[in-house]
């Protein structure tokens, strides 16, 4: 139990949401230790992200206005194959993952922050959550919160049997240095928000700080995605690295295979506008296929589950990143104040969990219907990067 009515929260998962959940529940008077599969530096899965409200309040919370952080953007344009692009005004923010990881970590030094710690078990007794790691570290706490993200094991623990589903394409990404991108195409694509769509596949690019928050022209980076269909059985041989690794959930920027880098140079030629395709061409590609993990409960015996680890929603929203700072203000508001010598909140964290399972499926309903508008996972539509 925590000294006095501090309570003692494990949050399992420092990415970016677990990052938001040890702010906020540090500031509604908890004691936070985060633990941290990667053994080094974080790989920035979430590449560019686009600043939503959630984000932007936390980030003022600790001082941090979200300008100070983001790449502003004034227009949107769509591209298209042989007409000229067409525009509109559309003022936006634009941050990248490694820039809002580093912005909420800094603040955190005194906090316990255990890499290479991989959850593997957790027990409840007497009240009090012991989190046991792979390698036999064990933890004491009393509230585990769950920020690991679409593989969760917290969420495997709590409820075994509910696994990703594949959603029937992916998302061809690049994160390139302003620097290494021709002017012409800089001239295109900076300060807008740029985007292409055709049958199974859409594109979108725009700017994001640079690897150390560079904000200036000349030190930004360029972001795109490119969503493809690609059918299931297609799919491991893409995700199949230069040196014979198997990934799931990511490959990263380096280790596609040369003929899949090959591939994908090939179709961006025969498929994408001009612009879109050179971009490509001059990228070091790095893939996320997209999975769909269902929602469910997201409290346990003196457990949580926030972020992708609670349900996914598709990227086309923009919002898996701010979802996950929303449940970890509300759970923290939920938890205000709790003394641990007491029961916990039930109904406060009743209330957050079906004020948030609301919101959780009102985006992954906007989500999926963006996806279909794109003809992205659906069956009859043209799929892509198939050897067959
Ligand atoms: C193609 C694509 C594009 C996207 N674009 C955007 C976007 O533009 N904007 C946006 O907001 N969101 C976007 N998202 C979603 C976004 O990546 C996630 O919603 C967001 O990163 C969720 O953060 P999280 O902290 O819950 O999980 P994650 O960022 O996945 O972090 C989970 C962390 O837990 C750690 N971990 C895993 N297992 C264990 C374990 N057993 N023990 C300890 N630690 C563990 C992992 O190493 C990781 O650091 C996109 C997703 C995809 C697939």
């Amino acid at each position: 139990m925590g000294t006095g009515n501090t309570f003692r929260t494990l949050i399992i998962g420092g990415s970016v949401g677990g990052l938001a959940a040890a702010h906020e529940l540090r500031a509604a008077g908890a004691d936070v230790a985060v633990y941290e599969r990667s053994a080094g530096r974080l790989r920035a899965r979430g590449a560019g992200i686009v600043m939503q409200p959630e984000v932007a309040a936390l980030l003022d919370r600790i001082g941090v206005g979200a300008p100070g952080v983001s790449v502003e953007l004034h227009e949107r344009q769509q591209l298209h194959l042989h007409d000229a692009p067409v525009r509109y005004a559309a003022p936006q923010l634009m941050t990248a993952w490694d820039t809002l990881y580093r912005v909420l970590r800094e603040p955190l030094s005194e906090v316990c922050y255990r890499l290479d710690s991989e959850l593997n078990r957790v027990r409840v007794e007497d009240n009090e959550v012991t989190a046991v790691f792979t390698d036999g570290y064990t933890a004491q706490g009393d509230l585990l919160v769950g920020a690991d993200g679409i593989g969760s094991a917290t969420r495997r623990l709590l409820h075994p049997g509910s696994h990703p589903v594949y959603a029937g394409y992916v998302a061809w990404r690049g994160l390139e240095p302003e620097s290494a991108v021709p002017d012409h195409l800089l001239d295109l694509l900076a300060g807008r928000f740029t985007y292409f769509g055709a049958d199974g596949m859409q594109m979108l690019c725009y700017l994001v700080p640079g690897p150390a928050g560079e904000r200036t022209e000349g030190s930004r980076r360029v972001n795109w995605v490119w969503y493809a269909n690609v059918a299931d059985r297609d799919l491991p041989p893409l995700l199949t690295s230069r040196t014979g690794n198997r990934f799931t959930y990511f490959l990263p920027p380096g280790d596609a295979h040369g003929d899949t880098v090959g591939r994908v140079t090939a179709c961006a030629e025969t498929t994408l506008p001009a612009p879109f395709a050179e971009l490509v061409r001059i990228s070091r590609v790095f893939m996320q296929p997209v999975y769909d993990l269902p929602p469910v409960r997201m409290t346990a015996d003196h457990a949580a589950l926030i972020g992708d680890a609670a349900g996914t929603v598709r990227p086309h929203t923009a919002s898996g990143t701010s979802k996950a700072f929303g449940d970890a203000a509300g759970l923290a508001e939920a938890l205000r104040g709790w003394d641990p010598s007491r029961p916990l909140p039930a109904s406060a964290l009743e209330n957050w969990e079906a004020q948030r399972l609301a919101r959780l499926l009102t985006l992954s309903d906007a989500g999926l219907e963006l996806a279909r508008r794109s003809t992205l996972g659906i069956p009859t539509a043209c799929h892509y990067f198939s050897d067959r």
